[in-house]
């Protein structure tokens, strides 16, 4: 059992109720103090020069951060959570921690695309070279391990297209080497997949989806095991990053109601994905709860639920065509807002660029438009985007 365990044993939705705050802790307010801080004042010189007081400066966590860090550990089942100021923050500073120069890491080609960059725009520069990996790949991916290879990195489902991994077959292999593995789980929330019970050493979170919940906040969660934790911890205090007060308050208030949300979320994007398949003008539907999925079996062994993002492959045969096709879907919508992010409660759609795939390539049917589903009523979001079909297959 963690630490940090109040409630074991109890479901996810008691879990997120009462994990991370005690109300006797500070005069039974239900909620933690949002404390800003710098300084913290030691009783003495000799506590000062030892340090030896459970807070000591801004940086090193807060009541407030604390509250948000160990409700995250409860729900990841982790030794130790870090909260950053983003969710690529919480990409880039595990990778930091574990890796040095002349190291390699592999990275899944379905990869969320920021965190390809980092990794060719500046881990390159410190001597850290990346392989871009095939998400299908489960134990075969041992032939692409060197004998630098320090961390295989997943995310499953992959951004826009959404293939699973067989995380415990790639983390066998991984530690077998002497490699530890990390998982962007931004998709499934702890709620829907706990990486640390598959064999992942650091789960990663934008905080900023799901858990924040309404486009407001910007965060992100790195989630450590034991053998895990320390390197991080170390390397996110030498870094000087951290989440601040109000977007940690605020995120630990989004977490309350994290389980209704995603309900919501599963049900209708569940719905939507269904009535879309098969329809004319829309050549498959990407995701991992439909049963025509490829990696449906995957998702059916290990995850216990699906959010509320997936997407549609229009049908246009003619590569010419894709951008003003997509274009005329997008235009037609009214609901949809256009722009990037997801996990509020709002809908919204990105035409998915996929340029930058050197392994799992973008499917040749047609254009790939990536939804994220709201809360709001499914048959109006629905309705939407039949219309824009009708846009698309008319323009
Ligand atoms: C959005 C996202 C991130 C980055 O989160 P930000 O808070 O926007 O920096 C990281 N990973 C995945 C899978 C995401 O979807």
């Amino acid at each position: 059992m963690n630490k940090h365990e109040k409630t074991p044993n109890r479901g996810l939705n008691t879990r997120l109720t009462h994990s991370g705050h005690d109300p006797q802790s500070y005069h039974g307010f239900v909620n933690p103090p949002v404390v800003h801080a710098s300084t913290v004042l030691f009783p003495d010189a000799a506590t000062m020069e030892s340090r030896n007081s459970k807070y000591t400066y801004g940086t090193h966590g807060t009541p407030t951060t604390d509250a948000l860090a160990a409700a995250i550990d409860e729900l990841e089942g982790s030794a130790g959570t870090v909260i950053l100021p983003s969710g690529l923050a919480a990409v880039s500073v595990p990778f930091l921690a574990v890796l040095s120069a002349g190291d390699h890491v592999l990275v899944v080609d379905s990869v969320y695309g920021p965190t390809r960059r980092f990794c060719n725009d500046m881990l390159c520069r410190y001597g850290i070279e990346a392989t871009y990996y095939n998400p299908m790949m489960g134990a075969e991916i041992e032939q692409l391990i060197r004998p630098n290879t320090k961390l295989v990195h997943t995310e499953a489902p992959g951004s826009n297209t959404f293939e699973m991994q067989d995380i415990p077959a790639i983390a066998e292999v991984a530690h077998g080497h002497g490699a530890l593995v990390s998982m962007d789980n931004t998709w499934a929330t702890p709620l829907y997949f706990k990486p640390l019970d598959h064999g992942v050493d650091l789960s990663i979170h934008a905080a900023t989806k799901y858990p924040a919940g309404h486009s407001d906040i910007l965060l992100g969660t790195v989630s450590a095991n034991e053998a895990a934790w320390p390197a991080l911890n170390t390397a996110n205090m030498l870094l000087g990053m951290c989440g601040s007060p109000d977007d940690s308050y605020m995120t630990l208030r989004g977490l309350r109601t994290m389980g209704v949300r995603l309900e919501r979320h599963q049900q209708s994007a569940l719905q939507i994905a269904r009535a879309l398949e098969g329809r004319p003008g829309v050549a498959k539907v990407l995701h991992p709860a439909l049963e025509s999925f490829p990696g449906h079996d995957l998702w059916k062994r290990d995850f216990c639920g699906s959010s509320g993002i997936f997407s549609i492959v229009l049908d246009v045969a003619d590569a010419e065509r894709h951008r003003a096709k997509a274009h005329a879907f997008l235009d037609a919508l009214t609901l949809f807002g256009l722009g990037y992010s997801w996990g509020g409660y709002e809908s919204l759609c990105v035409y998915a660029n996929l340029s930058d795939r050197t392994v799992a390539l973008p499917p040749k049917e047609g254009p790939v438009i990536r939804l994220q589903i709201g809360l709001e009523d499914s048959e109006d979001l629905l309705a939407d985007i039949e219309k824009a079909l009708a846009a698309a297959n008319a323009a």
